[in-house]
């Protein structure tokens, strides 16, 4: 069993203070959902008198656009949340980077990523994955049941490319997808700080994932804990649709052997039929609100 203890067994070196992060995708305007999170991250870094970095994680060349990223800055500014590293509009409003932990801009980072892969294939943690999209498709179980947070969490892969052969020369990951062979059985266990006692069972609610995409782009997993622990993450806080992603990323954090940070996973805000929201739904997003008029103040109140 993964116990927390294993993972708090070395903590960051010279990094005594609370170092929070907000992480957000620059692929649709960001709305009430995101505004929460990362208003309770803001809070919680104030709260610990500690640095709260802003990551523009754009690693997905398909849905990132640059007209997002600008938005999202200029969002969250207006909200009233301040950071003090990363992304940032300077005095004459472009944007530039702060800080001594960069580049805060996940599609310039592509080097760690690749000492990360690099790594997880000399430790034998992975295998290239020849499935198409349709199969798949195919193989996840449909219709779904579950929750909201299932639907929209990585199938369990059903491992047909497990026992497939790394071929000795293979250097680069690019031309094909690799996945991280999970431990079956073993229990991933943590305690979070806002939901309490959390356990997942490898191979069971989740399965072996995704750590590079056959288009040649590391998947949010390995971008995500290469540079929690790279920007000496001490506390990451977000939604709660991303708790089974923790457990992956703290098995990739014990394969790599990065100590983990602790782990606060909000309360997701639902639209009137009770479903999560998407970026899709405009009508939400901070960017209609201001427009319209709404006061941030009025917004922060409810969170
Ligand atoms: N970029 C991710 C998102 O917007 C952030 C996930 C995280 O906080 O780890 O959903």
């Amino acid at each position: 069993m993964l116990s927390e203890n294993q993972f708090r067994a070395e903590p960051f070196c010279a990094a005594t203070s609370y170092r929070g992060r907000i992480a957000p995708s620059p692929s649709g305007l960001l709305h009430l959902g995101h505004a929460r999170t990362f208003w309770i991250a803001f809070q919680r870094a104030k709260a610990a008198n500690g640095t709260l970095l802003l990551r523009n994680e754009d690693l997905d060349p398909q849905r990132s656009k640059p007209e997002f990223v600008r938005a999202m800055v200029e969002d969250l500014r207006w909200l009233g949340i301040a950071w003090q590293e990363g992304l940032q509009l300077d005095a004459q409003g472009q944007l530039a980077e702060v800080g001594a932990f960069g580049p805060y801009t996940q599609s310039a980072r592509r080097g760690f990523y690749l000492d990360a892969w690099r790594r997880l294939l000399a430790g034998g943690f992975l295998y290239p994955c020849i499935c198409s999209r349709k199969d798949l498709a195919r193989m996840a179980q449909a219709p779904h049941e579950g929750t909201q947070a299932d639907v929209d969490d990585e199938p369990v892969y059903p491992g047909t490319c497990r026992n497939r052969n790394v071929t000795e020369d293979v250097t680069h990951p690019a031309g094909q997808s690799w996945r991280f062979r999970v431990p079956d059985g073993e229990e991933i266990c943590f305690t979070d700080l806002h939901l309490g006692p959390q356990r997942f069972v490898a191979g069971r609610d989740f399965g072996d994932f995704l750590v590079w995409r056959r288009d040649d782009v590391p998947s949010y997993q390995l971008a995500c804990a290469v540079d929690d622990a790279a920007m000496q993450v001490t506390e990451v806080v977000r939604g709660r649709d991303l708790l089974k992603s923790t457990a992956r990323q703290m098995l990739l954090q014990r394969a790599l052997g990065l100590a983990a940070p602790q782990y606060f996973h909000c309360d997701l805000v639902l639209d009137a039929e009770g479903q999560r929201l998407a970026k899709r739904q405009d009508a939400l997003s901070l960017r209609a609100l201001r427009e319209r008029g709404v006061a941030p103040q009025e917004l922060v109140q409810g969170f």
